[in-house]
């Protein structure tokens, strides 16, 4: 069960440096009646980040109506990629609102085609076409309904099985919480696809053995044969920890999907677009997937997603029968292009592999000093994941987690609030246009939640 951060105004040390303002008490007194509002008016699953009532955001910061400026370390969740507000971004919305087409469903628009071609020059060699859609969850939703009709297609109605790994995250929507690893997130569902698997995944920490034969092993455990599986899907890193598999481990896996023609669907909702120091995060396996789901920082802003794929799959679904109405929305398609050009410019993915050396290597630091709490510190480039636990232990601490994260926010330093494991991983996600001095600053500020709270 995730908690819910206090709306009681507390007096908190005010902070004024280059990249943080904190002025007033937190929450913000003259704040409390909008965060009600929403309390009263939104079901409980939306609340659960802390009380910070955004007003505008720029860059690496996030401001309030009230004077006070956060250092933002969340990117939204993980969605600004080349930070908030962008200019760039900002115009192409506005120009594509002026000019005067707001939606235009399936029919043909200049900005989609534009979109979809330089998703797929972006894309590695094979894969040649794009569904544009909405959400993540739709990405790995009709990711699972390509691989089933593919499966069936070469291999009859046996090949349908999906596997998935524990602990993944693809969605909430029922297919994508079916071949989710979290089984509390299932209870609702009841009747559970019986073609749908999850085996280990080999994170190093809460699975010790990283070789490819426990995922051998397991799937003969679970009598899963080859020949009766269509898919298998991960996310690129889990997000929950911010946790790769071992580089030979994913490599495995591809030659055996490969042997067995098993489509590889890969989740960079994500891990896509940067966020790892490599455009797509499966670059640091050395592998290319034969799907691969997309969202989150493709717009760096308006909803968008895309799953991209080779013809031969992605061509199951007849003629208008794999669709969504706002797949490609005209404004929406005009900012993810605008974003891919920033991305592009700026060298962002660079300086998420530079910048993101000195957050990893600063994050280990803090993990010298602070052992008996932070179980480990996974990610790369500019994600990462600190896996809080009880002192001495792998027993996930989603106490201590939270309240890492309250602190953090109190001194100017924006987190969402813990994910993973017991709710126990504290994860940073900066925008990657974020520079080495702010992230400097920002592991100050961890360093003195840790001292405080230790
Ligand atoms: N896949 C992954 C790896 C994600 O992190 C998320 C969202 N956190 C999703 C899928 C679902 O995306 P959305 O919330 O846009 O449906």
């Amino acid at each position: 069960m995730g908690k819910s951060f206090s709306l009681e105004p507390e007096k908190v040390k005010r902070i004024n440096t280059k990249f943080r303002r904190i002025l007033t008490e937190f929450p913000v007194l003259e704040s409390l009646e909008i965060l009600q509002t929403l309390r009263r008016y939104e079901p409980l699953s939306m609340r659960g980040q802390p009380s910070v009532v955004w007003d505008q955001a720029k860059g690496f910061q996030v401001y309030d109506k009230y004077g006070n400026m956060w250092l933002d370390w969340s990117c939204g969740v993980l969605i600004t990629n080349v930070g908030h507000g962008r200019p760039e971004i900002k115009e192409a919305i506005i120009n594509t609102t002026q000019h005067g087409l707001l939606a235009s469903y399936c029919f043909s628009s200049e900005v989609r085609a534009k979109l979809v071609q330089k998703l797929i020059e972006m894309a590695p060699p094979g894969i040649d076409k794009v569904l544009l859609l909405t959400t993540g969850s739709e990405t790995t939703e009709n990711a699972l309904k390509l691989a089933r009709a593919y499966g069936q297609k070469i291999g009859g109605r046996e090949k349908h099985k999906i596997i998935s790994f524990e602990r993944a995250f693809h969605g909430r929507t029922v297919g994508t919480q079916m071949m989710g690893g979290i089984p509390s997130l299932k209870k609702w569902i009841v009747n559970l696809d019986p073609g749908m698997i999850q085996v280990p995944f080999p994170d190093g920490f809460r699975c010790p053995d990283r070789s490819f034969e426990l995922f051998l092993r397991n799937i003969k455990q679970q009598r899963v044969k080859p020949k009766e599986v269509a898919g298998v899907i991960s996310e690129t890193y889990q997000g929950g920890g911010a946790s790769f598999a071992p580089k030979e481990y994913m490599q495995n896996l591809r030659r055996w999907c490969n042997q067995n023609k098993i489509l590889l669907i890969l989740d960079e909702v994500q891990s896509g677009f940067g966020r790892t120091g490599k455009y797509f995060a499966f670059e640091h396996y050395n592998i290319v997937p034969d799907i691969i789901c997309c969202g989150k920082g493709i717009s760096s802003s308006l909803p968008l997603s895309a799953v991209l794929g080779s013809s031969e799959v992605m061509d199951s679904f007849p003629v208008g029968s794999m669709t969504s109405t706002h797949g490609g929305n005209p404004v929406c398609a005009a900012a993810a292009l605008a974003n891919l050009e920033v991305l592009e410019k700026e060298n962002l993915v660079e300086n998420a592999a530079r910048v993101g050396k000195v957050m990893i290597e600063g994050l280990k630091k803090l993990r010298d000093e602070y052992k008996e709490v932070i179980g480990a510190v996974h990610g790369k480039g500019l994600v990462a994941g600190l896996h809080i636990v009880k002192p001495n232990s792998i027993e996930p601490d989603g106490e201590m987690a939270f309240n890492i994260v309250e602190h953090c926010v109190k001194k100017g330093l924006l987190l969402f609030s813990p994910v993973g494991p017991g709710g126990a991983t504290v994860k940073i996600a900066p925008a990657l246009c974020i520079t080495e001095e702010a992230i400097k600053e920002g592991l100050e500020v961890l360093g003195e939640v840790f001292e405080e709270l230790s």
